[in-house]
């Protein structure tokens, strides 16, 4: 479905922005955050078969650049997405989860994922293509993830205000829960909440905060065969995590249960687990630290 013209000052790369929540834009807006920083997850950014940094870079890269070349007819970029889909490869861990051809890199100096068929991109002259997309334009158009409605306002704008590039950023903010998580603990230790205030002028507790964030793509924890990084959080729930269960001879997982849920953890031997919990003692202690000061 393509934009009236009206709309299009409300748009930014990707993801449509309605006039109300424009005046939200600088505090809790999750798709498009800056020109290093936004997200492709719902496009299937990390459905490949090597979800790694480099190999995405890689690939967006090679992509935009070959799209500059192609002629904006509906002919010419269906023939890029046949190009695209013969010379990729099509292994993808979740298979019913689509991954998006038309993902590149945007943004004034091209070093941020998005749509390179939004008509905010400069080729596209404000012709709107993601009607050819799989998805179809309107799908393009309105879909938002459960996070950017279950996350509360202090816990998006402490994310965006952390985390200063693409490829972490995506893999993060659709964590709502992993999120949630950590924030909770860490204003249980404070006896308080904690606000996008506390992290802007702090560095250093924004570096422990950036740490304990990173453990998404690090944790060293992970149940064996469980590496795939692409998260499927979408409402159908086809692809939910595996459920943690206490080692034998222990009753209950007491600490960090959700934590170590989402970040699937190994949890049938009981001193894995221990460790675990240390692990995350010290992380959440050196941020807690930073925090009291
Ligand atoms: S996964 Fe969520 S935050 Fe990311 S682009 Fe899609 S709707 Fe936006
Ligand atoms: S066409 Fe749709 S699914 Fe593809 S990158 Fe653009 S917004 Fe995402």
């Amino acid at each position: 479905m393509k934009h009236t013209a009206p709309e299009h000052k409300h748009i930014l790369y990707g993801r449509p922005v309605s006039p109300l929540r424009e005046q939200k834009l600088n505090d809790d807006y999750l798709c498009q955050v800056g020109s290093s920083v936004s997200c492709g997850a719902c496009c299937g950014l990390y459905n490949v078969a090597d979800a790694s940094r480099q190999s995405l870079e890689r690939l967006l890269a090679a992509r935009t650049s070959r799209f500059a070349d192609v002629e904006r007819s509906i002919a010419g970029i269906m023939a890029f997405k046949r190009e695209i889909e013969a010379s990729e490869s099509q292994e993808r861990p979740l298979p019913d989860f689509h991954h998006c051809p038309f993902l590149g890199l945007v943004g004034p100096r091209q070093e941020t994922v998005g749509c390179m068929l939004h008509p905010l991109e400069p080729l596209n002259k404000g012709m709107d293509f993601r009607s050819l997309s799989h998805y179809g334009g309107m799908a393009c158009h309105i879909y938002f993830c459960p996070a950017t409605r279950l996350l509360p306002t202090r816990c998006k704008q402490i994310v965006r205000t952390v985390i200063s590039d693409w490829y972490l950023y995506g893999l993060l903010v659709t964590e709502h829960r992993l999120l949630q998580a950590i924030l909770a603990e860490i204003e249980h230790r404070l006896n308080r909440q904690v606000l996008r205030d506390d992290v802007v002028h702090n560095p250093q507790a924004r570096e422990a905060l950036y740490n304990l964030f990173l453990l998404r793509v690090s944790w060293p924890f992970r149940q064996p065969g469980r590496i795939r990084l692409v998260n499927y959080f979408f409402n159908d729930h086809r692809h939910p995590r595996p459920v943690i269960a206490p080692a034998v001879g222990e009753q209950t997982i007491k600490r960090y249960h959700t934590i170590l849920q989402e970040l699937e953890t190994r949890t049938d031997c009981a001193n894995v687990v221990r460790q675990a919990e240390l692990y995350l003692d010290d992380k959440f202690r050196i941020l807690q630290e930073h925090l009291q000061i």
